[in-house]
C-alpha cells in the first residue's frame, strides 16, 4: 500500500466521491466501461503518464460492489506507477478491473469489447494479464487493439512473465542477504515460500539451485506434494509458515501477510517475496520491521521482473535476453534502496517510494523543457 500524499488546499470536499478519491491518490483519468450486450462492467484507471503510457494488468474479480472494485483499481494503478519508475522503465501506472467471476463471465465477444474500450484510450493505457485473465484473453483483446502485452511467445509476445518475476525476486533476496550477512550466497539459508504458484515454483527452483533449505506452503495440496518431491522442500501447514524458524520469508501468494499478528510470530531476518502489497499498513509495519531488525526488500521493487518482461514486448520484437538483462538491474536497485534507507535512517519501503517519486519529478521536468 502506498501512502497517499497530503490533500492539497484546493482539494474538493472530502465526500468520499469518485473525484475526491482520484484527487487523493493523484489519478489522471478513470474510465467506467459498460456494455449490456456482453455484460461487461469494467473500470480503467490511469494514475500517471509522466514517464510513458500507463501499463498494468486486467484483473477479473468477483467484487462485492463497485466501490470495492474502484478502490482496488485506484490502489493498484498507483502501485504500477511506482513499480515502473523504480525499475527505470518509460512507463506510467495504470490498471483495469472487470467485475465478475472469471470462470463464467468471459467470452470472445466480452474480451474483444474490453479491447475496444482500451483502444478508445488511444494508447494512454496498455493492458496485460493479471489475476483472472489469461494470455488467451490477451489474444482476443489484441484483435481490437494494439495496446496490449502478454501475448503468447508463439505469437511473438513475451509470454508468461512469472519466470522473470521469480528471477528478480531471487536477485532482491540476494541483495538483502548481502546487506544482512555480507554475502549474496543463499547456501544453507532457511527460506520459507508461501504460495508455490507460477512465481513461487520458479523461485523454489532457484533456491534449490542455490543450496538453500526450503520450506513451502500452499492451499493446493497436490502441487505441494509435487514441488516438495521435485526440489526436496519441506511442506509446512498454512499458518505454521509464520512460526517456523527461518532466515528468509518469501510471501508469494497474497498481500497483507505482514501485519500486526504475523509480525509477533515471524522469526526471519529478511522478508523478500513476489506478492504485491505485503505490508498490511506500510507505515505501521514498515517502521516495526526496522525496530525488529528485519530487512524488508520492498515488494514493488523486487517483483518488477514481470513488468520488465512485458515492457520488452513493446515497440519491436520481444527479446528474452534483453528482458533478463534489464531484470539483472533489480539487484543493484535493491541495494541502492537499502543504502538510501540507511543514509536517511528511514524504512526501506519509504526509501523505495522516494526513489520512484524522484525519478518521476526529474523526468517530468525534462519533458516540460521541450
Ligand atoms: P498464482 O495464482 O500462480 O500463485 C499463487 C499461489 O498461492 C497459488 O498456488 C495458490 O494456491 C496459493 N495460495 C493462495 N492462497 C494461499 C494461502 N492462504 N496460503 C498459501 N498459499 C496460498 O500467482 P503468481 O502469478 O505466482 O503470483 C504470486 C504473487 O506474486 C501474487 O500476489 C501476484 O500478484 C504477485 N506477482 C506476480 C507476478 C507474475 O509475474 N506472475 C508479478 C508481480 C507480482
Amino acid at each position: 500500500m502506498i501512502e497517499t500524499k497530503e490533500i492539497k488546499k484546493s482539494a474538493p470536499m472530502n465526500d468520499g466521491g469518485i473525484t475526491t478519491q482520484m484527487f487523493t491518490y493523484d489519478h489522471e483519468e478513470v474510465l467506467f466501461c459498460n456494455d449490456n450486450a456482453t455484460g461487461l462492467k469494467a473500470i480503467i484507471a490511469i494514475h500517471n503518464t509522466v514517464l510513458g503510457p500507463s501499463l498494468g494488468g486486467c484483473r477479473i474479480w468477483k467484487y462485492n460492489n463497485e466501490q470495492e472494485a474502484l478502490n482496488d483499481v485506484l490502489r493498484l494503478s498507483r502501485g504500477m506507477t511506482y513499480k515502473a519508475s523504480v525499475a527505470g522503465l518509460n512507463l506510467g501506472g495504470g490498471k483495469s478491473v472487470i467485475m465478475g467471476d472469471a470462470k463464467s463471465i468471459k467470452s470472445e465477444a466480452f474480451m474483444r469489447r474490453f479491447g475496444r474500450f482500451v483502444d478508445d484510450l488511444g494508447g494512454k493505457y496498455i493492458t496485460a494479464e493479471d489475476v483472472g485473465s489469461t494470455s488467451r484473453d490477451m489474444e482476443y483483446i489484441k484483435m481490437e487493439t494494439n495496446h496490449v502485452t502478454g501475448i503468447p511467445e508463439s505469437m511473438g509476445g513475451s509470454g508468461d512473465p512469472s519466470p522473470v518475476t521469480a528471477y528478480g525476486v531471487l536477485l532482491g533476496m540476494k541483495a538483502a542477504a548481502n546487506e544482512r550477512w555480507g554475502s549474496d550466497s543463499l547456501k544453507g539459508k532457511k527460506v520459507s515460500v508461501q504460495g508455490i504458484g507460477n512465481v513461487g515454483e520458479h523461485l523454489v527452483k532457484h533456491l534449490a539451485d542455490e543450496g538453500a533449505k526450503i520450506y513451502i506452503t500452499d492451499i493446493n495440496q497436490e502441487k505441494l506434494k509435487e514441488v516438495a518431491s521435485k526440489y526436496k522442500a519441506e511442506v509446512v501447514a498454512l499458518d505454521a509458515i509464520y512460526d517456523i524458524d527461518v532466515d528468509i520469508y518469501a510471501p508469494c501468494a497474497l498481500g497483507a501477510t505482514v501485519n500486526n499478528d504475523t509480525l509477533n510470530k515471524l522469526k526471519c531476518s529478511i522478508i523478500a517475496g513476489s506478492a504485491n502489497n505485503q505490508l498490511a499498513d506500510e507505515k505501521v509495519q514498515g517502521e516495526e520491521l526496522v525496530k525488529r531488525g528485519i530487512i524488508y526488500a520492498p515488494d514493488f521493487v523486487i517483483n518488477s521482473g514481470g513488468l520488465i518482461n512485458v515492457y520488452a514486448e513493446l515497440g519491436g520484437a520481444y527479446n528474452k535476453t534483453r528482458a533478463m538483462q534489464h531484470a539483472d538491474k533489480i539487484y543493484d536497485i535493491t541495494k541502492s534502496i537499502f543504502a538510501l534507507a540507511k543514509a536517511e535512517n528511514i524504512p526501506t519501503y519509504l526509501a523505495a517510494n522516494k526513489v520512484a517519486e524522484k525519478r518521476i519529478e526529474a523526468i517530468g521536468r525534462v519533458k516540460l523543457n521541450h
